[in-house]
Formats: C-alpha cells, structure tokens, sequence
C-alpha cells in the first residue's frame, strides 16, 4: 500500500494530535517510507521523534528505535499509548529495566506483530537474546536516536553505538534512519561512516534559534548574579547547570535560603528522588532545577525561561545541547553561562589520565568553548559557524555581543600577516602555534621547526597572542582560513583567503574580551566563609563607624566588653544588608535570636534612620542569604551517620574527601547539633588512643585548638585522629 501525504496528514492528527509538520518534518518520512536511508540534523526541539513515530505507525513491521536513555524511552512511549487507540499504535522499549514478566509480554507482542515501535537501549540490543528474538521479526526500519553518540567528537560518546552496525546487519537489513541535534561537520561524517550510510538523504535544519538570547558573563559573584537574575524573573522556569554533585546540592539549598523554589537534580541521587524532583519541576511546584548534565536530556518541558551554566560547558555542543532546552515554543529563552579561565583550568585537569587521543579532542573542543567566550562577535554568528553554517546577519540583535558591541578595528593588514603566515608554513600548524610565532613567544616545539628563525617570528609582539588568536578565529568565520578538524585543527589558506591577499580590502574586526578572575569561591572551604558569597568587602563605609560608636555606647552602658554585643563580621554585614527590623538583624552573620532581642533594637532604629536620610535603595530583594552553617550536606550528614554509615561512604556519596567530611562534621558539631561518631572511631582509631586523645581535652586542653593538641600529645597521634575524638568530645560534652 502506497503510504500518501493524506495518509500522513490522517495519523498525524490520530496519533499526535497535530495539524501540520514541522519544519521538514514530512519530507524527512517521505524518504524514508520510500526505503531509502535517512539522516536528520534538526536542533533539539525541531520535532525528531515524529521522524520515527509516525512512519512506524504507518509502515508495515516494527521499527528498533535506539535510544541511549531509559526515562527517555519511557517518557515517549508513555506518550505515544496516550494518543493510540485499541491495539493500533502499540510501543514498547526493551532494557534492563523490565522483569521477567514484563519482558515475556513485550515478546509476545512482538512476536504477533502488534508492536509497531521498539525502543532499545544500545546495551540490550547488542545482547545475544535480543538479536536472536529480533531476527524473528519484520522490521520495518532502525531509527538511531541522538546519534552523535556514535562520534568521540561529540559530547557525548557511548562506545556501544559503534556496534550498532554490524548488530543490524546480524538481525537483518532494513532502511536506517539516524537523528541528532549535534551537526559540526565532522560529528556528521563519523555517524555517516560509522553506519556505512554514505549515500542517506541528508536533511539538515537550520540551527539558529533566533528566540534564545546568549550572554556570557565573568565570573566575579555568580551566586548573587544569578540570585539577582531570578528575582527579577519571578515565576520563570529554569535550568542551572552545575559541574559538580556538590555545586549543585550547594546552590539549590543557597537558592531556597533565598525564597526561590528549587530543587537539585544529579547522578548520585537515588532514582525515585531525581524522577520525583524532574516531575515537580515539570508540574511546575518549583520553578528552578540545579542540575548536572544529566538533567534534561529528552525532557519535554516548552516553557523553560533561561538556562544558566554556573561553569562553562566543556564543549560547544554540549552548550548549545543545554542552551538549547530553553525555550523551546519559540518564546524568550535567555542562555546565561559563568566564565572564568580557573574553570576551564578545572576541566582540562579532569582530562588528564584519559588516553592521550581522548585529550587531545577534548582540549581542542575546550578551546572552541574558550573561543566562543571571549569572542566580542556576534554569539549566534560564532555558535552556528562551529556547526558549518553562515550566519549573514551582522548584528543578531539578541547576544551581549551584538547588544552592547565593543569597538572595532580594521583587521586588513592583520589578516594579511596570518594569511602570509599561514602560506609561509606550508599550512600545517595550528592557530596557537600561529600567534606565538607572530608574538615572537618560543616554546620547544616552536625550536624543534626552527621557527624562532623564521621571518615571521616576534613581527607582530606588539600585539597579544590572545589578539593574534581573535584575528586567526575571526578570518576562520570569515573564510579566509579553513581549520582542518581530522587533523587536530591545522589552518589553511582558502581560496577567498589568497584573492583577499592579493587585492586586500578593509575588514573590521573586534579584540577579545577580559575576563576578570573572581574569587574563587568553588574552593568551598569552610574557614574563608567570612562573609556570604558576593558580598565582601566591610560594608557601607560611612554606616560602619556610626554602629561601631553605637556599639560602644551600648557597652559602656552595660559594662561589658564591645565584641561580646556585636562581633565586627555582625557589623559590617548590617552596613551591608541595612536590616530595619529585628528579624532582618538576624540574618546578619553572628546575630541570634538572643542578641537581636538584648541588643539590636537601637541598631535598627539608628539603620532605618540612615537609610530614610541618605535614600538608600536596599539590595534587600535580591541580597544572598548564604547557607547558615556553610555546611551544604547538612542533613544528609546527620542522617548518614545515624545510620551509621562509614564515613568514607558518605563521602563517596556526596564527591567529597574524607578530610572535607570531617570539616563539615566539625562545623555541625560547632553549631550545636549532637553526633554520636564512636562506630566509626572505635573501628579506625586504637581504643587506647582515643582514651588519650579525649583525656588530653577534658583535662589539659586550654582551648579547642587542634594544633595544640598535635604539640602536646605528640607524634604518635594522627590529625585525622585527634579531630575525630575531638568531634566525640564536643559532641558529648558541648552539646
Ligand atoms: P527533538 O527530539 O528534535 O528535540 P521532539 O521530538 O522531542 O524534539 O519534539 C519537540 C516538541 O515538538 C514536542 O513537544 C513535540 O510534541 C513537538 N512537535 C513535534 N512535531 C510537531 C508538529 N508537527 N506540530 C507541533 N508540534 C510538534
Ligand atoms: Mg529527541
Ligand atoms: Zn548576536
């Protein structure tokens, strides 16, 4: 049976309740429901599932549909039944999720023809049983899903895709249809390679996402900015992604201190936790989800706002993968990544110890990343350049770079020198080769060549390399170079390139951005947290000495010493936060409910004063509460342990170092809260020894100090010791 456009046009609206495709949607099933090879680039959110879906339903057979994520799979299914009627339209997805009983009926249905969609996990499908069940069966097509998972070069590799071919051949040959939303040019080779479909009908969307605004900032007080941000978008959804577990725990707690809902999202959460945190995120309970990348993958949530990268991503895929979840019904979607080079340091050390191959496509993609961000171009321009499409616009209108552009030079002599350059080195370098050689900076390699010999060497050391760098990526977008990806990124000269030279013109130009380093507060140790994130510095100069007086004043009158009613760190935080209320003070660092009660009324009285006088706007709506006792694992601190859980499980848990676990303890421990740790101790500490260790504080301790203890117990007792029984001793007899 012929399968017509009404045809389509029928199930669409059966099966999908849809009027009209989307975008090429529908040539995409024409080609394939006419057996040919299919393969689909279309940026997440362009409608690729239906590439499948609805030509399965029509076709005779059953189509494999590979899919590297089991809550995926499950979510499309579940939609698919929603819309099906009777047994016409049934899916089903094979993984190592299912029983024994679950199994043995999606079998059966196979068997008898009724499925019409299978969704497999690459690890089930290469499974003996698996193979032999299908070879039993008509398929009507194989459809592989985020396919970029077959290339190293995108960002998200899974060796078993590269099995997949030789799988279908086994099982039997039907026609293939391969979908991603990662489309450089050479993700989109390997996955033609690797699935020996060379001569696919290629259809390929346009990338730009015209509605997602992109901004990279520098990271100088992340916390408060983002703090800032979601105030003023209240009752947004959104995405933050965190590089780490901890991050992520940290800045959701941080968040909700701070009136905002959110929730945190990552791998080393139990499952029914993470589904139960994904599912009141898509209900819409909590507006905010701090996540590690493996939040969102295949969720379907249109109304995502804004997506911020607390670290910038280690690749530009994976950032326009994760950008690319905002705003998804065409609507604002504003893309806020954090930028610093320390993170970037961070990510290359993650490298390190991987096969050497596998670093060097990572760093070459980290430096893309790198480029991207200290680019003063057009975002968009450079975002779908990496992906092999022109961009023409000059100004998109919506980036920072196009929304505040900075200053622009006329780079034709410049680009002549990197052409010249190029050509004179028979074009076989990369571009941060290029650039220490035109700033004259020699490095072995540079030696080993002879080339701090060459004319070309130190002509252009007035200028930066990071300059020279700007000019050699702005002449790649230009197309006066090319970059040679298969080889590790070598720049050549092209044609428009050589005609440029030999009749130059003016081409402007902009230099990259700085980037300021901020503090580095991801070090997270507990001691340096003086003040909350974002708000150092002593406070509002002019305020600080009138409550110092005040608090002189105060003490005189009551005959104590000054730091016994407000500690310095309390002052500076009111001349920072301007509370006018007694539970505003409270949230002043140091200030309990006792001390605002005793003392703080003339405080605020004399700051509501001030404020009304010099018209302060108080930052108070958007002033970051940090978490009161730094401490980000607090509860599930506590809670491990009264399970008695080894410590170095807990760690394991939560990413940390033991030695971190015992900070936290010591400051939960410090702000009151009792712990019984003697299962852990008596396991790892002689028993002799903890004796020691407790009599030493209970009797000669001057104070609580571990160093002390180290000098007078002496060599035979480890730090790691003392502090342990030392967290015993507080806990039994301080708290
Ligand atoms: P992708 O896999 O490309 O990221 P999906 O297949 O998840 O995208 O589809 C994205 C959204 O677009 C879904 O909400 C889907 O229901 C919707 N969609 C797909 N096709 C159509 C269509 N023809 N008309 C309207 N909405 C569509
Ligand atoms: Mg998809
Ligand atoms: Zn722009």
């Amino acid at each position: 049976m012929e399968i017509t456009s009404d045809i389509l046009h029928d199930k669409l609206k059966k099966f999908f309740g849809f009027d009209s495709f989307k975008g090429n949607q529908e040539a995409v099933i024409k080609a394939l429901v006419e057996g040919n090879d299919v393969f689909v680039l279309m940026p997440t959110g362009g409608g690729k599932s239906l590439c499948y879906q609805l030509p399965a339903l029509c076709m005779e057979g059953t189509a494999i549909v590979i899919s590297p994520l089991i809550a995926l799979m499950k979510n499309q299914v579940d939609a698919i039944m929603g819309f099906a009627h009777n047994q016409e339209g049934i899916a089903h997805f094979l993984n190592s999720s299912l029983n024994k009983t679950q199994t043995a009926e999606v079998k059966k249905d196979l068997l008898s023809g009724v499925t019409k969609l299978l969704y497999v996990a690459p690890e089930s499908l290469t499974k003996e049983e698996n193979i032999q069940l299908l070879k039993q069966i008509k398929i009507s097509f194989y459809a592989i899903d985020e396919a970029h998972c077959i290339s190293e070069w995108g960002h998200d590799f899974r060796p078993e895709y590269r099995r997949i071919r030789s799988i279908i051949a086994e099982i039997g040959k039907a026609p293939i249809i391969a979908l991603t939303a990662t489309a450089t040019p050479k993700v989109q080779s390997d996955i033609q390679r690797n699935l020996d479909m060379l001569d696919a009908k290629v259809f390929k969307s346009s990338f730009n996402r015209p509605n997602l605004y992109y901004e990279i900032r520098g990271k100088n007080n992340p916390k408060k900015d983002i703090i800032k941000f979601i105030k003023e978008n209240p009752g947004k959804s959104g995405i933050i992604y965190c590089l780490s577990r901890k991050k992520v725990e940290e800045i959701a707690e941080l968040l909700n201190i701070n009136g905002i809902k959110a929730l945190p999202y990552h791998a080393g959460m139990d499952a029914a936790t993470r589904g139960r945190n994904q599912d009141a995120f898509l209900a819409e309970e909590v507006d905010v989800i701090v996540a590690t990348i493996a939040f969102g993958m295949g969720i379907d949530k249109p109304d995502v706002r804004f997506v911020i990268h607390y670290n910038i991503p280690k690749s530009l895929e994976g950032y326009y993968q994760e950008t690319g979840r905002a705003g998804r019904d065409g609507q604002e979607g504003r893309c806020i990544a954090f930028y610093r080079h320390k993170d970037i340091q961070r990510l290359e050390k993650f490298m390190q110890g991987k096969p050497v191959s596998e670093q060097e496509i990572g760093r070459q993609l980290l430096m893309e990343t790198v480029s991207y961000a200290e680019s003063n171009q057009c975002r968009r321009k450079v975002l779908l350049n990496y992906f092999g499409e022109d961009y023409p616009e000059c100004n998109c209108g919506n980036c920072d770079n196009c929304l505040y552009p900075q200053k622009q030079f006329n780079g034709r002599e410049e680009i002549c020198t990197v052409i010249e350059l190029v050509l004179s080195l028979k074009e076989s370098f990369k571009a941060e080769y290029l650039s220490n050689i035109l700033c004259g900076v020699s490095n072995s390699l540079i030696k080993s060549y002879h080339h701090h010999h060459n004319e070309f060497f130190g002509i252009g050391k007035s200028k930066s390399p990071r300059f020279w760098n700007a000019v050699i990526r702005q002449a790649l977008i230009l197309h006066f170079l090319d970059k040679d990806i298969e080889r590790y990124g070598l720049i050549s000269v092209t044609q428009l390139g050589r005609d440029f030279l030999n009749a130059p013109y003016d081409v402007m130009l902009t230099e990259d951005r700085e980037f300021e380093e901020g503090e580095d507060d991801d070090s997270d140790s507990p001691m340096n947290a003086k003040h909350p994130a974002g708000l150092s510095g002593a406070g509002d100069a002019a305020l600080v000495p009138m409550l110092k007086s005040l608090r002189q004043e105060v003490a005189k009158k009551q005959r104590i010493p000054s730091w016994v009613v407000f500690s310095d760190p309390s002052i500076e935080d009111m001349a920072i936060l301007y509370p006018t209320t007694l539970d505003e003070l409270k949230k002043c660092q140091g200030v309990g409910e006792g001390k605002a009660r005793k003392f703080g009324q003339p405080f605020v009285e004399l700051i509501a004063r001030y404020v009304e006088e010099n018209d302060i706007s108080r930052p108070d709506d958007f002033i970051v509460r940090t978490v009161a006792s730094k401490v980000t694992n607090k509860v599930f601190i506590i809670q491990s342990i009264d399970r008695r859980m080894p410590f170095e499980d807990i760690a394991r848990a939560r990413d940390m170092e033991l030695c971190e676990l015992i900070e936290d303890i010591e400051s939960i421990v410090n702000s009151g809260t009792r712990l019984n740790i003697d299962y852990y101790i008596k396991q790892t500490i002689d028993e002799d020894k903890i004796d020691d260790i407790f009599t030493y504080f209970k009797e000669e301790a001057q104070s609580d100090s571990v160093t002390d203890a180290m000098k007078e117990l002496g060599r035979d007792y480890e730090e790691e010791e003392v502090r342990l029984v030392r967290i015993k001793f507080l806990s039994e007899l301080g708290n």
